[in-house]
């Protein structure tokens, strides 16, 4: 075997072992991006060495065929694949080879094109007779599939009887697939079940990655009961030309037959007269596709006109009349390098995957948030492992699981550190809590996070004092708590590299502006536990001026509607402590504003004036009420659902799945925790 004869052949071995991990066991172990990758590098090869083509290439055969425990089924017409056009000069290309092709049949003038999505999901071939259903099965390699009728009888949208004029023997090609929503609800119920099994020592069950190969293994279920539990939706989109069948003169008209007969057709598709459209079509699919409440991975091109289709006919693989054109991939495998722990401002430790940095979804991710300790035990994702990073849209970047096929032997499961990575002393756990905690008041780490806090757009808004200059100003000893931001030495920093005249004079500027804030966003800023600033405004509102609050009991502190004995204790303990007495007197000292009347404590802006912003998760800072409190205190409405007219979703930790699918169904911005207090100061949808 010379070199090129090697690499085909090893390229063959590596697809084939691809194609079982994704068909046979429904657990791919790379992106399909890299499988696409692959299988292109495969044609271009055969096509220089045509020598070097065989008949069992998988490049010539759609999926493998393979013993499963079902039973075989052979297709009386074939189930093929799709070609793929990856940018919008392949379906340029795949147009000018339709167009050529036609002509040599002497055939000239425009060719329509029906534009329909292609849903990510499992190719079933379903058949009535007598209008009865009476069998379905898989695509197997394109001739022999799988008998999955049991399964496929249990999918609700599966008609058991065809109404309308069904012929006597009906076959349907159509995607079985799961909705995002039941996909979320799969995913949440394996996590919680994998809590439990780790705590009673048991193996943790691989978390499903995504919708399509979560569909495909909910299918294909030795237990029909299984699959019926799993919410399953099916779309059809082609009616097979079996023996017996007349035929309409499109592919549209075909598919409107079948919604007749009360068979689910997806209604996105649309017929263009020129290729124009079509790019159009896609392009608005590429924006929209998280608009849906279902997966799809790319639309699919065919030319409408059924005898042009007979025209054209097919390869081996695939037909000629057809295209794929395949959307920008949002999940890609890379290493988790490590699991670290970040320390918040009221000290909460949150572990997050440092990532070989990967460009997934619109953008380079490095870090992804794990949330807590329990997290990452149900997803039992272990540094040195590859894994699936996943980012949707606008959606925070989530690391979704490991690839287990990948894992190296040996490589141990993630402990929670004991001691905060910042100060070195006890993170602590308390019973009923899902977060760890670093309890010390002098940690670094807690110092920066309530520095840049006190100086955030929500707090007391010092533009110039973001993360990046406290941790400077912190490790030059200019700061050491929120009190000195008051007193700093502007000389020194007029000395720093990047801080000329005017960046110091700003400085001084902004800081000097901050004094006038109102004492809601100094009480806010002063980073007390669980307290956010819908509980600030109610103290403020109600006690007056800092010196009532400061003095209040927790009795006159939980007194106050709307504030609960968790915050009342809170804010009573925090000005106990005598650090805290002596800060605040530095910042009565320094002139911030202290009183209800001085500044506009009484009626914040209306920014949300009229809108609708529901919030899911919990946000830091924030009860549920305070978040509700504060959107309403901005004129806003806080409903408990999302529907179409919402401004925005509000997703904090462990935010709802169903309310983030059915945002991004509707098309609804989703604001991020971190920016919601942009939200709240402005109205607008963060950036
Ligand atoms: P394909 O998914 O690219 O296209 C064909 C399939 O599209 C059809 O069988 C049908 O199931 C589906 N489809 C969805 N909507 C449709 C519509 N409206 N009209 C017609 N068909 C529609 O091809 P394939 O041969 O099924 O699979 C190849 C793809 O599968 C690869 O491109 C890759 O993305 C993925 N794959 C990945 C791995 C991996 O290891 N990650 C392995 C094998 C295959």
């Amino acid at each position: 075997m010379d070199g090129v004869e090697r690499h085909i052949d090893e390229l063959r071995t590596r697809i084939h072992d691809l194609d079982e991990a994704y068909y046979g066991k429904d657990a791919p172990t790379v992106p399909d991006v890299e499988y696409d990758e692959l299988v292109r590098e495969l044609i271009a090869l055969e096509a220089e060495h045509p020598d070097l083509t065989t008949e069992d290439s998988p490049t010539r055969q759609p999926g493998h065929a393979r013993r499963t425990q079902f039973s075989p089924v052979a297709h009386t017409v074939a189930m093929m694949s799709l070609d793929n056009a990856m940018d919008a000069a392949e379906l340029r290309a795949w147009g000018d080879r339709i167009t050529a092709r036609l002509a040599d049949e002497g055939m000239v003038g425009p060719v329509a094109y029906a534009c329909e999505l292609k849903i990510d999901g499992l190719a079933v071939s379903i058949r009535w007779e007598n209008g009865r259903f009476s069998q379905a099965s898989t695509r197997g390699d394109g001739k022999i599939g799988e008998d999955v009728t049991a399964n496929v009888a249990v999918i609700s949208d599966v008609p058991h009887r065809l109404g309308g004029d069904a012929p006597p023997v009906l076959e349907v090609r159509g995607e079985i697939y799961l909705p995002l929503a039941e996909f979320k609800a799969l995913q949440e119920r394996t996590e919680k079940e994998n809590s439990e099994a780790i705590d009673a020592g048991r193996k943790a069950k691989p978390v499903p990655v995504n919708p399509r190969n979560a569909g495909a293994g909910s299918l294909r279920q030795k237990d029909a009961s299984v699959t019926a539990s799993r919410g399953l939706s099916l779309w059809c989109y082609q009616l097979a030309p079996i023996p017996g069948i007349t035929l309409p003169e499109s592919h549209t008209l075909a598919l409107d037959r079948l919604a007749s007969m009360g068979l689910p057709v997806n209604p996105e598709t649309r017929v263009f007269g020129s290729l124009q459209g079509v790019y159009e079509f896609c392009d608005h699919w590429v924006e929209h596709r998280h608009d849906l409440p279902y997966e799809i991975d790319g639309i699919v091109v065919k030319v409408n006109d059924l005898a042009l289709q007979q025209r054209l006919g097919a390869t081996a693989k695939a037909p000629r009349w057809a295209v794929a054109y395949k959307l920008p991939p949002e999940e890609r495998n890379t290493k988790l390098i490590d699991i670290q722990v970040s320390i918040g401002r009221t000290g909460k430790a949150t572990p997050f995957a440092v990532l070989d940095p990967v460009f997934v979804g619109g953008s380079t991710v490095g870090v992804a948030t794990l949330h807590n300790e329990d997290q990452v035990a149900a997803k039992d994702v272990r540094p040195g492992d590859t894994v699936v990073v996943r980012k949707a849209g606008d959606v925070i970047p989530e690391v979704v699981g490991p690839v287990l096929a990948e894992r190296s032997r040996g490589l141990r499961r993630w402990v929670f550190p004991t001691e905060c990575p910042s100060c070195g002393l006890g993170l602590i756990r308390s019973e009923g809590e899902a977060q760890h905690r670093c309890l010390n008041p002098q940690c670094p780490a807690k110092r920066l996070a309530r520095i840049g806090h006190f100086a955030s757009r929500g707090a007391l808004d010092i533009e110039g004092l973001g993360e990046q200059q406290v941790a400077l100003f912190i490790e030059l000893g200019l700061l050491n708590d929120v009190a000195d931001i008051y007193s700093l030495d502007f000389e020194r920093i007029g000395e720093l590299r990047g801080y000329g005249d005017k960046a110091v004079d700003n400085l001084r500027a902004a800081i000097e502006d901050s004094k006038a804030r109102p004492l809601v966003n100094l009480l806010f800023g002063l980073n007390i536990f669980h307290l956010g600033p819908a509980g600030a405004e109610l103290l403020v509102d109600e006690l007056g001026d800092l010196d009532g609050i400061r003095s209040a009991s927790p009795e006159d502190l939980a007194a106050v509607d709307g504030v609960g004995p968790v915050i009342a204790e809170s804010v009573h303990e925090w000005f106990a402590q005598p650090e805290n007495a002596l800060l605040i007197d530095r910042l009565v000292a320094a002139g911030l504003t202290t009183s209800a009347a001085a500044g506009a404590t009484g009626e914040l802006p209306q920014t949300l004036a009229g809108k609708s912003v529901v919030v899911s998760g919990s946000l830091d800072g924030y009860s549920r009420t305070d978040a509700a409190e504060a959107i309403k205190g901005r004129g806003g409405k806080s409903p408990g659902s999302v529907s179409r007219s919402s401004f925005a979703l509000v997703v904090g930790e462990s935010a709802g799945a169903s309310k983030l699918v059915k945002a991004e169904s509707f098309g609804i911005p989703i604001v991020d925790a971190s920016r919601w207090p942009e939200l709240l100061q402005t109205g607008e949808i963060p950036k």
